[in-house]
């Protein structure tokens, strides 16, 4: 009687310590998709209600675009390419148009995209012209032997396999270029006044299950405001910003990509499933709120499993984020109450 009263107060303290949104089902559902729009220092009290319905609203209408698809038996790589260009075309979030700026003013994006069936992708890193860089990730993982292109190259084997280019300046934004000049602000003695500015990554990211029981999941960004030599983070990164499989779970990962990176925190999350026998949802607190906060990493996940469970996990104040599975739908940005 005594242990089971102990079992039981020990579960409530994990529920209640940690941020998190979980949503568990007992068996397969036709399909599921799941989205980030980046974590950071989301707060209530930073945001108007006219910015937080904007986010709600496009959160929203990515949900849309890619449930149609998986309603009417599409695959959840016309899912997540799709969901994903969606949010790409919107200057709310840090991909495609409204990416963050480099030190010079420019912007290099990264994306990747890889398939639960196969255990194959694609990726690009750095491109500078591509229009949806998600397309151009699909396109290595369709069209090229290799998994990561980067560059010039990657730039010339995505315009050869029928991407949409526009020149650098369509990514830029007036709210973009502000953060850029707030970081890199010095004062009279020549010291960076925002030396730790708070982090709002918007990367996004989207991870679906089809009929079929495929899964996809897929990464696109700007990177990290301010960034030099052609720093690329864990997004275009199979493994730490990107991971599916069909026997385990797909992730897509937002956050302080070279941490990301140093702890393959997509694959870490994916291999727990697989060598503890643990549930999605259990493998994605440990990595997040254990490992990850240990060593001083922020950021999160969106992910699901086989099964259609859904994990949304992050040791910041907010993610953007959102799911939906037939007759279900939830879009959220603050820390979750449940
Ligand atoms: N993870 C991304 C990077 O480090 C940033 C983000 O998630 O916004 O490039």
């Amino acid at each position: 009687m005594m242990r089971s009263i102990l079992v039981l107060l020990a579960c409530a303290c994990l529920i209640s310590c940690s941020q998190k949104t979980e949503v568990k089902t007992d068996s397969k559902v036709a399909y599921a998709m799941v989205i980030h729009g980046g974590a950071g220092t989301i707060k209530k009290e930073n945001m108007t209600d006219e910015k937080e319905k904007a986010y709600l609203d496009k959160l929203n209408q990515a949900l849309s675009v890619g449930e149609k698809i998986l309603q009417n038996g599409g695959t959840a790589m016309d899912a997540v390419v799709e969901t994903i260009k969606l949010m790409e075309d919107s200057p709310l979030f840090n991909a495609g148009k409204g990416a963050v700026y480099t030190a010079d003013a420019t912007n290099e994006l990264d994306a990747s995209i890889m398939n639960g069936a196969d255990t194959n992708g694609g990726a690009v890193a750095g491109v500078k012209t591509i229009k949806n860089p998600i397309t151009a990730a699909r396109a290595v993982y369709e069209k090229s032997v290799h998994v990561l292109l980067t560059g010039e190259g990657a730039e010339a084997f995505a315009k050869n396999n029928g991407c949409e280019t526009v020149s650098n300046s369509y990514f830029g934004t007036e709210n973009r270029l502000k953060s850029l000049r707030k970081s890199q602000a010095k004062d009279d003695q020549g010291n960076y006044i925002n030396a730790n500015p708070d982090y709002k990554y918007g990367t996004v990211g989207c991870v679906a299950l089809d009929k079929n029981g495929n899964i996809v999941a897929g990464t696109s960004t700007g990177g990290m405001t301010n960034k030099k030599y052609n720093r690329v983070g864990d997004s275009p990164i199979l493994g730490a910003g990107t991971y599916a499989d069909n026997a385990t779970c797909g992730v897509s990962s937002t956050g302080h990509g070279e941490f990301f990176i140093r702890y393959a925190v997509a694959y870490d999350i994916a291999a727990r499933m697989e060598y503890k026998k643990i549930s999605l949802k259990e493998a994605a607190r440990e990595v997040i709120q254990e490992k990850l906060v240990e060593k001083g990493g922020s950021g999160g996940i969106v992910a699901l499993d086989n099964q259609g469970n859904i994990s949304m996990e992050f040791n910041t104040a907010g993610m953007y984020r959102g799911f939906v599975k037939p007759n279900e739908r939830v879009v959220e940005i603050y820390e979750s109450k449940n």
